[in-house]
Order: structure tokens, then sequence, then C-alpha cells
């Protein structure tokens, strides 16, 4: 094998905001069973580091096409980080001021990440779950006549996953076996895009979804009320805290419910949170992916439905977004900041510059 050559895009861009989508599905070689192939959609290639770009773009471009945003508008929305992190980009790039509400349980990255991006960060309390940073969006846009992006309601949500994720996976599996496909939801808007496309033009992928065990919201077959807006108008009964961020809030989006009511889904198979933290590691360490804990817990579930898929099947899972942004969080927790015992054993098998523990 020669040196790896590459020739560049073919083109330049004349923003930020065109380098969204476009993300490779990459084969895993090491850690999946020989009898399928498994291949990730991995979202962290977006500019922001994760699927919500594609959103975050969509919501903001749609409402300047349709007249819904002003110029120099101020646009608010309740996130748990990755729309918070898109939307600061794209309100960067395009010049509008942004405020984003999000509970103080999502891990400072987040925070910080919109901060250096130029956004303004309003915590609401943990107590008050996502229904509550929710609600603060929704207040603050009518107090001072803002712009609410509305990520769990809009249709520009799931339109974008079907113009783009779900036409890339169209086109990188073209003339291919697909046998599976599987993703979480947060807003839902990836499944229910994807689920459009994959159900029209390859009706024999099976659609997998999965949500966090101990939140299995559309396990529990309950419905939560909604206002005329579709805006959730109770927490879920089902919901409790999980680790898996950026999946199933505490109420089921309006986004999802075209998923459910429309069967885009074959199998909804839950998934603990700590099996998330551990695919995502041996993800990171053994195949040199890089992502955060959903997309750990995706492939957790693609390597589920390896179990018992048949031989030779193909799977593809989402990967939504990088693992830079969990530092502070579980995903982290054990990866040692001194030298560990081991190392400490290498320092001192060598003369030169050794240290005690540090
Ligand atoms: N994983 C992470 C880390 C996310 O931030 C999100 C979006 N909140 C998702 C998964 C789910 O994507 P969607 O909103 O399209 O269902």
């Amino acid at each position: 094998m020669g040196i790896r050559q590459t020739k560049g895009r073919g083109r330049r861009y004349d923003s930020v905001l065109e380098a969204v989508g476009d993300t490779p599905a990459i084969r895993i070689n090491r850690i999946a069973p020989g009898h399928v192939t498994v291949y990730v959609k991995f979202e962290a290639f977006n500019p922001g580091g994760s699927v919500k770009d594609r959103l975050a773009l969509n919501i903001i471009e749609a409402a300047e096409r349709e007249g819904r945003l002003k110029p120099g508008q101020t646009v608010v929305e309740a996130t748990s980080g990755n729309t918070g992190i898109g939307l600061a980009m794209v309100c960067a790039a395009k010049g509008y001021p942004l405020v984003v509400t999000m509970a103080e349980s999502f891990s400072v990255e987040r925070r910080k990440l919109m901060r250096f991006l130029g956004a303004k960060v309003v915590l609401t309390p943990k107590e008050l779950k996502g229904y509550g940073m929710y609600t603060k969006a929704k207040e603050l846009a009518e107090a001072n006549g803002w712009f609410l992006a509305s990520q769990f309601e809009t249709k520009d949500n799931a339109d974008i996953h079907e113009a783009t994720t779900a036409r890339e996976i169209m086109a990188d599996f073209e003339g291919e076996r697909l046998d599976y496909f599987v993703s979480g939801y947060g807003t839902g808007g990836t499944v229910a895009g994807v689920g459009r496309v994959l159900r029209r033009e390859r009706p024999e992928t099976k659609i997998i979804l999965t949500e966090p065990a101990n939140a299995a919201l559309v396990g529990s077959g309950y419905v939560n009320t909604r206002n005329a807006e579709g805006q959730p108008t109770e927490g879920h009964p089902a919901f409790n805290p999980h680790p898996i961020q950026g999946w199933t809030p505490d109420f089921i989006p309006l986004v999802l419910q075209e998923a459910l009511d429309g069967g885009y889904y074959d199998e909804l198979l839950p998934v603990p949170g700590p099996e998330g933290i551990a695919w995502s590691r041996r993800l990171a360490a053994e195949e040199g992916i890089f992502t955060g804990i959903s997309g750990g817990a995706t492939f957790a579930v693609a390597m589920k439905v390896a179990e018992t898929a048949p031989q030779g099947s193909v799977i593809l899972a989402m990967l939504p977004d990088t693992g830079e942004r969990y530092l502070s969080t579980p995903l982290f927790e054990g990866i040692a900041e001194g030298m560990t015992e081991e190392e400490q054993a290498l320092s001192a098998s060598t003369p030169y510059g050794q240290m005690a523990a540090v």
C-alpha cells in the first residue's frame, strides 16, 4: 500500500454552513461479530460536531425563506446541548443573537461551547427536567417577541433528515444490502425523516428504534397530552433521569409522534445507559471512533440486533455526536488525570525524567 493521497473535495465552501451534512458511513472492523457487516453514520463530522447541525441550519433557513424570522431577530430554544451548539454555529455565521435554555444537569462542556460560539445560556433547575427548560424558552419568546426554534414540533426537523440524512444513506447503500437501520430519539427528527424515505424506497430495511431502559416512554404505550401547537402539557409518567444525553426528554415530542403513528419502526429495543457508556468506550478504544453516550447506546442496540441477524446482514447505526463534549460526564469516569500504576511503572523503567506518583 502506497502513501495515502487525497485530492480535496473538488469545491470551495462559501460558508461553514455549506459543510453541514454528507457525513461518512464507516465500517466497524474489530468489535462487530463476523457474520454481519456493521456501519456507523458518524455525525461528529458535521462542523458543530453533531447531527443537530442539520436541524439547526434548516430551522433558521426555512424560517428565513418563509419570512418567520426577521433580520437580527433573537432566536431562543430549549436544548440539551447539541441543538444549541448547532444553532449557535448557524446564528454566529448568519448574525442572529441566540438565547438557549438548558437544564443544569447537562454537561458543563455544552454550556461553555454555546457561550464560546456567542450564545447566552439560561439554566433551569434540574428538578424541572426537560419540560422546565422548554417552558422557560416559550416564556422568554412570548415576553420578548423572539423566534422560538421549536425543534420538538417543527416540520423543519424531520424534513431536513428526509432531504439530507436519508438521501446520504440511500446514496451510500445504493445497490447494496441494508437490512437494519438503528436509531434512538431526542426530538425524533432523525427517525421520522429517515423513516419516511426508508419506508418508501427501501421497505426491506428494518428500522430499530431504541430508548433508555429506565425511560421507556414509547414502550409504555402512554402518549402525553399536547396543546394545539403540539407542545407537551405534562411530563411523561414513564420518564426517569438517564445518562444518555440528547435522547428521550420527559415527553413524547410531536416530531417523534409521526414515526410512531406512521409505523416507522419494526422493533423497539430499550437499552440501559451503562451499556451505552461501555460501547462508546469500546468504539473509541478498539475502533478509533469517538462518539458520545447516545452513539454508544445506539451501537449497543446494533450489537444486540447482530446477535440474531442472519449471516451477511448489513446494519447501520447512527452515531449522533462526538465524545469530546462528555469529558465531565460518567462517560469519562475512571479516566485518570494523573499516571496510572502501569504508567508509573513505565516512567520508572528508564532513567530519564522519572516522575513520582502524580
Ligand atoms: N443523540 C444526541 C447526543 C442528541 O443531541 C440528539 C438530539 N437531541 C439525538 C441523539 C437524537 O436526535 P433526534 O432529535 O433527531 O431524535
